[in-house]
């Protein structure tokens, strides 16, 4: 989890969206769902959970995509960094892409969500939990 004694930083590859992270991560996770996926064009997508308010952009906020009823995903519209995800279901919440943190080594996943929906040729050896699909809510 992050270190409270800095805020987390990053942004797109461009440089036209950056943000501070204030706090620490809620929850982590590596996601293998298929939306995921295509929205990246990446195997597995490592992201940070925290509350809405923890994130602040510097810079212009990324442009929203609807990727299905009720969920959004957010890019730079120049250079098409994928930077975060919110969704009616978790109210309150954003997920940031750790690829996008400036230093993503200081956030590991936790856990696999999707794991069901794991790329055969993907063999990752850590002892995470591997949940089937998305995390239960606490
Ligand atoms: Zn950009
Ligand atoms: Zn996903």
């Amino acid at each position: 989890m992050s270190d409270l004694s800095s805020s987390i930083e990053g942004g797109c590859q461009c440089g036209a969206v950056r943000y501070r992270i204030a706090g620490e991560a809620l929850m982590t996770a590596l996601c293998h769902c298929t939306t995921c996926r295509r929205a990246n064009a990446a195997p597995a997508v490592a992201w940070a959970m925290f509350e809405a308010s923890q994130v602040e952009f510097a810079t212009q906020e990324p442009t929203v995509y609807e990727s299905s009823p009720g969920a959004r995903r957010s890019f730079c519209a120049r250079c098409g960094t994928q930077i975060c995800f919110t969704a009616d279901y978790i109210p309150g919440l954003i997920d940031v892409t750790i690829g996008s943190l400036d230093q993503p080594e200081r956030l590991a996943p936790v856990m696999h969500s999707w794991d069901s929906k794991r790329l055969p040729w993907l063999a990752l050896s850590d002892d995470l939990v591997r949940h089937p699909e998305f995390p239960p809510q606490a």
